[in-house]
């Protein structure tokens, strides 16, 4: 298995790249593991019927309490101790709440990923951040606690659906803007189905993405800095993703539209890089552009976690590759929503 480790604050993480998910025996015995799985990935891997399962409904609606509580009495019902292990299969949803729950159940079991979407591979696994949705809000309940290990399989997106190829690359192409100008250079050459039909450029482009985030998170693991740089278009994305009902990537990718749009009001971004980040989006299939209701996005707005007293924390481009984080004023950001 091609192993790499990072350490997030003393603790260590194993990835285990590019190898099969057939090796999970090796990492977990069996007999300690418990998966957490949604019915989407268990329909199409009979193979998880070895093993003691937790099966949930699919989808973001379903990353609440109430599912924690659900998944909560099963862990009972199976008599899960201290030493079990909690092992997320799945997108970032499972990943995300598998990591709470293995967080608060008896004060904390060790856990592991599977993930299985481009986004959760390249993104929602690596960076110990797991949390759930509250109504409107977005991951507004969670922890900053790290995974033991994250197996990663490319076979395994073999079953994903053509718009969750889509999906994930707006957080590919996020990576790119904030921290990797040569990245983005390789995506502009390439197009969506050459990653789905080519595995080693998928892998390498897995990879590549792996490094990125973790390298970030390494650096600043509690985002008092740099891990900020990740939520650009997520300020936005978050607010419209659960208010209109849109893909995590599509609400990010709408959301990177318009950061590059006042990147290039009120930090000096070029207006040609502007275009390339939206012909790019474009390019592997993402919205730029969506009708919405400047009165309800402000309200969603107004509790994001990264609103400091009157302004909220804005993720904006110098240029393509090179980001900063500036404050904007709630009632300045009123207006520029409604004039985007
Ligand atoms: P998801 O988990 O909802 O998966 C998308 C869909 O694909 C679901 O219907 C799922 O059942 C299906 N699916 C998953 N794997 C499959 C497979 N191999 N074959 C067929 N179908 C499959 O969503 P996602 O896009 O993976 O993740 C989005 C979530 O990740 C959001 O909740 C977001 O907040 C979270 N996220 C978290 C972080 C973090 O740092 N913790 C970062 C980014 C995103």
């Amino acid at each position: 298995m091609n192993l790499i480790e990072y350490t997030f604050s003393g603790r260590k993480v194993r990835y285990f790249l590019d190898t099969s998910f057939s090796r999970l025996k090796d990492v977990v015995s069996t007999q300690n593991m418990v998966i957490i799985t949604d019915e989407n990935v268990h329909r199409f891997h009979p193979e998880l019927a070895d093993f003691q399962l937790i099966v949930i409904p699919a989808g973001e609606q379903y990353k609440t309490q109430a599912t924690v509580d659900t998944i909560i009495a099963q862990l009972i019902a199976l008599e899960a101790v201290r030493k079990t292990v909690l092992v997320g299969i799945g997108g970032g949803v499972i990943t995300d709440i598998t990591g709470f729950t293995a967080s608060i159940y008896m004060r904390g079991l060790s856990f592991g990923f599977v993930p299985t979407t481009i986004l959760s591979q390249v993104d929602a696994s690596i960076g110990g951040k797991n949390g759930i949705d509250r109504g409107l809000y977005k991951n507004m309940v969670g922890v900053i606690r790290q995974p033991d290990f994250i197996l990663f399989d490319p076979s395994l997106l073999q079953s994903l659906p053509h718009d969750q190829w889509v999906n994930g690359f707006a957080e590919i192409i996020k990576h790119a803007c904030i921290k990797d100008i040569g990245l983005f250079e390789l995506l502009e050459q390439h197009r969506l189905e050459d990653f789905m039909h080519d595995s080693s450029l998928l892998t390498d482009m897995i990879k590549r993405n792996v490094v990125i985030k973790s390298n970030v998170v390494a650096a600043d693991e509690f985002e008092s800095g740099d891990r900020k740089l990740l939520n650009f278009g997520h300020t936005i994305g978050h607010a419209i993703e659960n208010l209109y009902q849109l893909p995590h990537g599509h609400a990010v990718s709408i959301g990177m539209a318009w950061a590059c749009s006042l990147s290039e009001k009120l930090n000096g971004f070029d207006t040609q890089g502007h275009e390339r980040v939206k012909r790019l989006l474009q390019q592997y299939l993402l919205p730029t552009t969506f009708l919405l209701d400047t009165e309800k996005v402000f309200e969603v707005l107004k509790m994001d976690k990264k609103r400091v007293g009157a302004s909220i924390n804005f993720v904006l481009l110098n240029n393509i590759g090179e980001a900063v984080v500036k404050p904007i004023l709630l009632s300045q950001l009123d207006t520029l929503i409604a004039e985007t």
